[in-house]
């Protein structure tokens, strides 16, 4: 069973990995400020990622305003070139050359089951996972040869019987079982789109990024992430997990870009400024003990994350 994340020596290297397939609400910019502030905190560094892998859903005003909206944030990158997921499948593609030259049987194989693939190209959040029955694993190469003369086909990637365990900053323990609880995964839809779980891998480890801040719904992908990460080499330095809690409605409901919940911009204005937004931002969710305006860089002396110690929702006021 891999080890659980060591206590971290190197200086810390995290990234700010939006998905621009919308504008950024309340929810997005709490990971992101969460994310930024431990960082600052700790003088790491911050880097930008850009994740549009999903190209026809990551319209280039969402990207815009994306950036946008983090830098009037104060959320500033260390990054002077900014990483775009829509730029690397040349080195997606590589990982996954040297995921199938691995003397592993049957790790990477090709499936053929309808509608596998649809939900891989995106950051599988709350409830959209399943595990996936191994149908295809089981074809002989004669099956597999014939059928992909005639079909198109995802590929998957096999996980073994084994437990993956993390201590995440925020969440505490965390384990999976890989064979049980996430099962074997797309690495390449049908169309050729390459999936989440191996782009965000293959770029953390680009990126050098050795600590992972995102919302609290990822934490079940961390473990396929450090299977795939260990595969591809990279289980010198140990990655670190921190899960940040989600924002609700009193509904229940979570924020999300598709829903039309409000984008930052409009918010600012509502707040009246940025340092208003913020300080309401930091105080309704305890990072900060009283509510008034207040800077990024301001809250990087006076925001207490360990109030996020155990939590995975926060409700929306
Ligand atoms: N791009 C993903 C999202 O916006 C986050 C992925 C990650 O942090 O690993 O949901």
């Amino acid at each position: 069973m891999p080890s659980l994340s060591q206590q971290q020596t190197s200086q810390i290297v995290t990234r700010l990995a939006p998905t621009p397939s919308g504008y950024l609400h309340k929810g997005n910019i709490f990971s992101f400020l969460v994310c930024w502030l431990y960082a600052r905190q700790n003088q790491g560094r911050v880097l930008l990622r850009i994740e549009d892998l999903d190209a026809p859903r990551c319209k280039l005003e969402f990207i815009d305003a994306t950036i946008r909206d983090l830098q009037n944030l104060g959320l500033t990158w260390d990054n002077e070139k900014i990483m775009y997921q829509s730029q690397r499948s040349d080195a997606y593609e590589e990982a996954l050359e040297a995921l199938r030259n691995l003397s592993v049987a049957d790790l990477i194989y090709p499936c053929f089951c309808s509608r596998a693939d649809l939900l891989a190209a995106s950051a599988p959040h709350a409830g959209e996972r399943q595990v996936y029955a191994g149908t295809c694993r089981g074809l002989s190469a004669d099956e597999r040869e014939h059928l992909m003369q005639e079909r198109p086909y995802a590929l998957r990637c096999g996980v073994p019987d084994e437990t993956v365990a993390i201590r995440d900053l925020w969440q505490g323990c965390y384990e999976q079982n890989l064979a049980t609880e996430c099962g074997d995964f797309i690495v390449r839809r049908k169309d050729g789109l390459f999936a989440y779980q191996l782009a965000v891998t293959v770029d953390d480890l680009t990126q050098g990024v050795n600590t992972v801040i995102r919302g609290v719904d990822l934490l079940s992908s961390a473990p396929q992430q450090l299977y795939l990460r260990g595969l591809l080499g990279g289980g010198d330095e140990p990655l670190r997990f921190g899960h940040v809690p989600l924002f609700v409605m009193p509904d229940g409901r979570r924020l999300a870009k598709r829903s039309g919940d409000k984008g930052v911009s409009t918010l600012v204005q509502e707040y009246g400024s940025v340092q208003a937004f913020l300080g309401d931002l930091a105080y309704s969710t305890g990072l900060i003990c009283e509510n008034e305006p207040i800077t990024a860089d301001e809250l990087i002396a006076e925001a207490d994350l360990s109030v996020l110690r155990g939590r995975d929702e926060i409700l929306c006021r």
